[in-house]
């Protein structure tokens, strides 16, 4: 008997092919599918009488096929499939086009549900190539009424096909344990997790789709704060290292930079001084928008671990985690050069590369050893902690860009560790208030950087359209001559036969051979070798590349001063989130920036949620503002799946859900409270810790 666990190839109608094609999608067992949600919902109105139907209108019929017959059309060569169907009020004609199996489907006799457009054409009227399912008895209807679901889809596989498999796979949702204990889900009004999952898929109604959804998001919300909450138990019976306050050696090094640090700086930069002084661990979120000097702050801490280390009694290092090896490379450059005054040992850990400021040995082999025994700072990308390194005892773990990191991470770190536990700074630009942030990360202290460094002006930010892409090129080129720097982003590496979108490969050709051969264009994805990726950054650090074609890579973190000009092409491929994240590559000087939202493809134009997104971004600067308005831009079709990952990792729940978000909060205080070794909650120790 196949189960939960079993292989979707245990579910009627999976084949070898279609197997395949769902394994690409990472659907590899029946409750993959099961938990693979819908991200919007076609909301159908209620079945018309033939009758009643409108021309040039969305409608669904309900009718008894009359008859029905393949034929080819001489012009044009297609394959036609013609019915008639028929009910109480009248006789209606069907198409389809180019889909002769429909007659292997469908016979005389048989009722149907259809929803397809009523068009006139050449002189006659018919539903054109419905979407269609047969009416049997005890059967839903899964695509033609009521609220029907869409999926992220790639591979050739059709909606109807995922609908009837997810139908197939949700008879085992008898299986699904529901773990959040009955007394909350009483309290809170929270449908049972099976019920949920059934609904989530094919609700009935709008009303069972919004208590699926808040099940789901209450699910989701309810294991971070758990996690979160267990962490911060546990914590309280763990040591840190007291790191003392260098206060000479502190105002040396802020001397040394060539600007004054923001207030905010300052103050944030007191709260962890005097945090990790303590022998409680430190846990803070340090919160500033995309330029707003995080790094700097970072770099103060790490400061004051490295001088215990060399000066005191302190054997564990500080350490810099962050999400991309070009970002830890960037870190590491400047952290050495921030640093210089000072003797201390840096190193760089991922697993491509390992470099340190000080002497290391030749072999391969021994260098990670000697960077770990010897460095006081280590940078790296977060492989520090998957790939099982073995960092004795840091004092101070820095994680840059938490959104990207994660409750699930500092929860690896607890696990790994005995008694001593480093103090926690994590960093990140998600715009979200105090209180909230205070609920959504609830194991950790927060601090905030609203200011922005002195100095700095609003990006401006346009909108290009097709007929203004020439003038767009011409304004890069001005920059450029004036010793400025620009981006330009693309949406893929290499061109593409199915999506019509700007590759970085052929952007970077047009412009460097036909456009501005008498300037240096680079290039930079994903796919070149670590070496070539480090070379093209210094060069264009250095000013020696004046336009950086690139893909999405640099999203993150990449800080070049000089650079004053964002352009990306077919914005409307990206979310507000990324959108945002590019921007905030520049704007990080003196020099008045823009941004370019290039619109390569006319169809986009017609579309009013993009064209609407994009004017967001023309309108907003601050990463707060975006994120409230990506919100308002979405209704409740398609509030769920991958379109949601922008902002917050959250999947199901939204960062506005504040009341969901308190009560999750409260639950899990309350639980954690009652059973903190969670020995009387196995089903919820499995949950969270159970990996
Ligand atoms: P983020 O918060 O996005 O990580 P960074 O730390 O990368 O921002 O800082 C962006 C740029 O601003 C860097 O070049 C940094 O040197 C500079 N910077 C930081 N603090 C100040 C300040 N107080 N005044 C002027 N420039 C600053
Ligand atoms: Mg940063």
């Amino acid at each position: 008997m196949a189960n939960l666990t079993s292989s979707i190839s245990n579910l009627k109608g999976v084949g070898k092919t279609i197997n395949a094609k769902l394994n690409k999608l990472n659907l590899k067992t029946i409750s993959d599918l099961i938990f693979y949600l819908p991200w919007r919902y076609d909301f159908l109105e209620e079945p018309k009488k033939i009758s009643q139907l409108k021309i040039n209108e969305n409608n669904n019929v309900v009718g008894e096929i009359d008859l029905i017959h393949n034929k080819r059309s001489k012009i044009k060569k297609l394959n036609i499939t013609e019915a008639l169907i028929i009910d109480e009020t009248g006789t209606l004609k069907v198409i389809w086009f180019n889909q002769p199996f429909i007659t292997r489907n469908l016979k005389t006799g048989d009722k149907v549900s259809l929803a397809g457009r009523l068009v006139y054409q050449n002189g006659q009227t018919y539903l054109a190539s419905p979407v269609y399912e047969k009416v049997l008895k005890h059967k839903k209807y899964l695509h033609t009424q009521g609220i029907v679901p869409f999926y992220h889809l790639t591979s050739q596989i059709t909606q109807k096909q995922i609908r009837n498999l997810a139908n197939k796979a949700l008879k085992y949702t008898i299986e699904i344990e529901e773990w959040i204990p009955q007394e909350i889900r009483k309290k809170l009004n929270l449908i049972e997790l099976s019920e949920a999952l059934n609904q989530i898929h094919f609700p009935q109604s709008l009303e069972e789709l919004k208590e699926a959804k808040k099940r789901l998001a209450f699910g989701e919300l309810f294991t971070r704060q758990l996690k979160a909450q267990f962490l911060k138990e546990k914590l309280k019976s763990r040591q840190a290292p007291a790191i003392t306050f260098f206060e000479e050696e502190t105002k040396k090094f802020v001397e040394s930079l060539n600007f004054q640090l923001t207030n905010d700086q300052k103050t944030v930069s007191w709260q962890i001084i005097n945090d990790i002084k303590e022998k409680e661990p430190m846990t803070r979120l340090l919160e500033g928008d995309v330029g707003s000097g995080k790094t700097l702050v970072a770099t103060i801490a790490l400061l004051n671990t490295a001088l215990n280390r060399q000066k005191h009694n302190i054997t564990g290092q500080g350490i810099l985690m962050v999400p991309t090896e070009i970002l830890a490379h960037q870190h590491f450059n400047s952290l050495s050069q921030d640093l210089e005054l000072f003797n201390i040992k840096i190193g760089l850990l991922t697993s491509n590369n390992k470099l340190a400021n000080f002497k290391l040995p030749q072999k391969k082999a021994e260098k990670a050893d000697t960077i770990i025994k010897e460095a006081d700072i280590i940078i790296g990308t977060h492989a520090l902690i998957q790939e099982n390194v073995n960092l004795k005892s840091p004092a101070l773990i820095v994680i840059d860009e938490e959104h990207r990191f994660g409750v699930e991470q500092r929860h690896k770190l607890v696990k790994k560790s005995k008694k001593e536990f480093p103090h926690f700074l994590s960093m990140t630009a998600t715009p979200i208030p105090r209180t909230l942030a205070l609920s959504i990360y609830g194991d950790l202290d927060l601090s905030i950087i609203k200011e922005m460094p002195k100095g700095r002006k609003e990006i401006i930010t346009k909108v290009v359209k097709p007929e203004y892409q020439d003038k767009g090129y011409k304004f890069i080129e001005q920059e450029v001559k004036k010793g400025r720097q620009a981006f330009v982003v693309c949406p893929l590496i290499d061109p593409s036969e199915k999506l019509e979108a700007s590759s970085a490969k052929e952007e970077y050709k047009k412009l460097q051979e036909k456009m501005f051969p008498h300037l240096k264009v680079g290039l930079l994805h994903g796919k070149l070798k670590n070496d070539k990726k480090q070379k093209i950054m210094q060069d264009f650090l250095a000013n020696k590349i004046n336009i950086l074609v690139s893909t999405s890579v640099i999203e993150v973190g990449i800080n070049i001063i000089n650079a004053n000009l964002m352009v990306i092409k077919d914005s409307q491929r990206f979310g507000l989130a990324q959108l945002h994240q590019f921007r905030g590559r520049v704007g990080r000087g003196e020099h008045q920036s823009y941004c370019l939202l290039f619109i390569e493809n006319e169809k986009a134009l017609n579309q009013e949620k993009t064209v609407k997104r994009l004017e967001a971004m023309t309108k907003y600067n601050s990463g707060f503002e975006l994120a409230e308005q990506d919100l308002k831009l979405r209704g409740y079709g398609d509030l769920l799946g991958k379109v949601q990952s922008g902002f917050l990792e959250l999947r199901i729940a939204s960062l506005f859900d504040y009341k969901l978000i308190q009560e999750a909060q409260t639950e899990a205080q309350n639980l954690i409270k009652k059973d903190s070794e969670l020995k009387q909650s196995p089903k919820i120790e499995k949950r969270i810790l159970g990996e």
